[in-house]
């Protein structure tokens, strides 16, 4: 089958297309999937850089999301018939630990990811756990629904499971135009939240504000961002900020929430080390919050929403699958507006 793959880790072209990798077969409780679409996230370039030490079986298929269609069952597998329409949740979890039991499957003990800590969706077929599908919502196409998974579910857990962000609440995002900040967006607006978007691209901002956005920030042309924010919600602080920035963006977290806000993040794109004023985080009653992806019951919530409210997330653009390398150019040089995806099959 055709298949994005690495041999080793480095640059990027260390990613080739194959085109006769080996066909995967589903095991015990387990589901081959037909791909029609899988969406590029900034784990992908982690992976096949291999910057976080990360200890992956090579070569491996790159790629977490997909959507697609049921193809074949492994023995003792139910639920799922050849033909279904299919999304994925990208997290990986044991189903037997603790942490699995008590419904946090992103807590896992032995938590990994597809396209990680398994072989991944940028190629024809895939088999992953039938515990890791999700009917896909009707309204959307393939191409959307690929789009959907690792960035949504990761936003929904941030707001919805660990801010708990409420109607009429504010929240900071920065970065607005990666996959996670779009959805961050939709999510707020869904849920009735004020938002305070950055960028530093005056267009990204201006289709933010197309989606919602009620206040824009160019970082490049303020001072002092924070206070900008400050300014933005009547001079009280944003009541959450959503940071999947990370090292830069993190003393503007501090300075912008209101005394007892959340702060609430999934990633570290400029980088893993931050200082942080511990006087500030008690005095002001700060609530920090680290997550990754999220349960499976965070996919199955956010997927109701999403059918509830016809969600449909933010394609940039779809190239297929021999473009694997191109398409991770123009997401390392963060030139996009929503999801990249690749289109696989005919
Ligand atoms: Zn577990």
């Amino acid at each position: 089958m055709k298949a994005a793959t690495i041999h080793q880790h480095g640059g990027l072209e260390c990613v080739q297309v194959e085109d006769d990798f080996p066909e995967p077969e589903p095991g015990r409780g387990e589901v081959l999937i037909d791909v029609k679409a899988a969406a590029l996230n900034h784990l992908d370039i982690w992976v096949r850089e291999g910057s976080r030490e990360l200890d992956v079986e090579k070569p491996l298929v790159l790629g977490s999301d997909a959507a697609g269609t049921v193809a074949g069952l492994g023995p003792e597998t139910h639920g799922w018939r050849e033909g279904d329409e299919v999304v994925l949740n990208p997290g990986l979890s044991c189903g037997c630990c603790e942490f699995c039991m008590r419904g946090e499957h992103s807590e896992c003990s032995s938590f990994g990811v597809i396209g990680m800590t398994r072989q991944g969706t940028f190629a024809e077929r895939v088999v992953v756990p039938a515990a890791n599908l999700f009917a896909k919502p009707a309204h959307l196409s393939f191409t959307q629904a690929a789009a959907l998974p690792l960035s949504h579910l990761t936003a929904w857990r941030m707001l919805a499971s660990r801010a708990e962000l409420q109607a009429g609440e504010s929240v900071l995002i920065h970065g607005i135009g990666g996959g996670v900040a779009l959805a961050g967006l939709q999510i707020a607006k869904m849920i009735g939240a004020e938002t305070v978007v950055t960028s530093s691209s005056d267009s990204k901002l201006h289709r933010a504000r197309e989606m919602g956005a009620d206040h824009l920030l160019n970082y490049k042309e303020v001072d002092e961002l924070a206070d900008h924010v400050v300014e933005a919600v009547g001079g009280r602080g944003v009541d959450v900020a959503f940071d999947t920035v990370g090292e830069e963006t993190w003393p503007v977290d501090f300075a912008a929430v209101r005394k007892g806000g959340r702060i609430v993040l999934c990633g570290i794109t400029t980088g893993p080390i931050a200082r942080t004023n511990l006087q500030q985080l008690y005095w002001r009653q700060l609530t920090v919050m680290g997550t990754t992806l999220g349960s499976h019951e965070d996919m199955r919530q956010l997927l109701r929403a999403v059918d509830v409210e016809r969600l449909e997330p933010v394609v940039d653009s779809v190239e297929p699958l021999e473009h694997a390398q191109d398409a991770m150019r123009r997401m390392q040089e963060r030139r996009q507006f929503g999801k990249i995806v690749l289109e696989i099959g005919e």
